[in-house]
């Protein structure tokens, strides 16, 4: 394991600006860094303090790294306030992953909402590496309103490959704004797309409660508990299971997860918070 207190300085080369809340930083690191698609990383601002990310760029690209982060306090209002060229440390990664190898040949369900759709699209971008080692892979995108999806820019081109969807919905559209896909929560396109539930693979991430109905929903059509795959972001710092911030009962978010089966955690308390 790399020293986890290393801090990997990163320029940031380009931003992204998602939606209202919302950027993508992309970063060039001064060295590669190799990570798994699911795993997180310290990104800290000097002077002013670190949080936990996960990268939402392909895992085979170590060179430059993207990371999609949302306005939420003190930290994230500093970043979303940073131009081009700014220098950021990086420490890790950290945790566990998405395990690729058990979904080659599955049909994939991807299920997110707001910045959870982060390590989604990291997983995503991994898969379509090599797309065709999945039978299908379809990906629910979910957003409060059209003007905060995110990605939109990558949207067409991920709908060319033949056996990828990709469906957005969003909650509702305000008058003032221009929508024809789906509408309503990302769950309710449970009913409206094809489903391959015989024991393939489906990835959730997104807001606590969104993730509490998806799972709920996601049972009751079938889907066995360990091939449930959920991304629990609970509050952390250090990232390698020393300040215990993110004890899930005998679980360590930091370094047992972030990527837990929902079979894993289940009888945990407290896991929707
Ligand atoms: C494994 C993991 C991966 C994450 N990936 C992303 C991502 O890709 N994009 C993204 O926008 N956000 C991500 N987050 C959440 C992100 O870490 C927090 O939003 C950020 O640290 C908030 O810092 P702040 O100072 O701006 O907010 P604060 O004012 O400190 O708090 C605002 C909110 O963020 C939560 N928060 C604060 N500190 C932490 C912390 N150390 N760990 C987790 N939550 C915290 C608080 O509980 C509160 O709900 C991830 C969290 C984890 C644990």
């Amino acid at each position: 394991m790399q020293n986890p207190y290393e801090v990997i300085k990163a320029e940031v080369y380009d931003i992204i600006q998602e939606s209202p809340l919302i950027r993508t930083l992309r970063l060039k690191p001064e060295k590669p860094i190799e990570f798994k698609t699911g795993q997180f990383i310290e990104l800290g601002l000097p002077g002013i303090g670190e949080g936990p990310f996960t990268p939402s760029s392909s895992h085979y690209i170590s060179e430059t790294m993207d990371v999609t982060i949302m306005k939420t306090g003190f930290l994230t209002e500093h970043i979303h306030k940073i131009d081009p060229g700014t220098l950021v440390g990086i420490r890790g990664p950290f945790g566990s992953h998405y395990p690729l190898e058990k979904f080659k040949g599955k049909d994939v369900l991807i299920v997110g909402g707001g910045c959870g759709l982060a390590p989604l699209r990291s997983l995503f971008l991994s898969m379509l590496h090599d797309n065709k080692a999945y039978n299908s892979i379809t990906f629910l995108a979910g957003a409060k309103t059209p003007k905060d999806c995110i990605y939109k820019d990558e949207v067409t081109e991920w709908r060319k490959y033949d056996n990828v969807k990709f469906i957005r919905a969003v909650d509702e559209v305000p008058p003032e704004e221009e929508w024809n896909e789906n509408v309503g929560v990302v769950t309710t396109l449970f009913e409206k797309v094809k489903i391959e539930v015989n024991g393939n693979p489906v990835v959730v991430c997104g807001p606590p409660l969104m993730m509490k109905f998806a799972t709920r929903d996601l049972l009751k059509l079938g889907f066995k508990e360990e091939n449930l795959y959920l991304s629990m972001e609970k509050k952390m710092y250090c990232g390698f299971g020393q300040c215990r911030h993110c004890i899930i009962g005998g679980y360590y978010a930091c370094k047992d997860g972030p990527v837990f089966t929902f079979d894993q955690i289940k009888n945990e308390e407290a896991i929707w918070e």
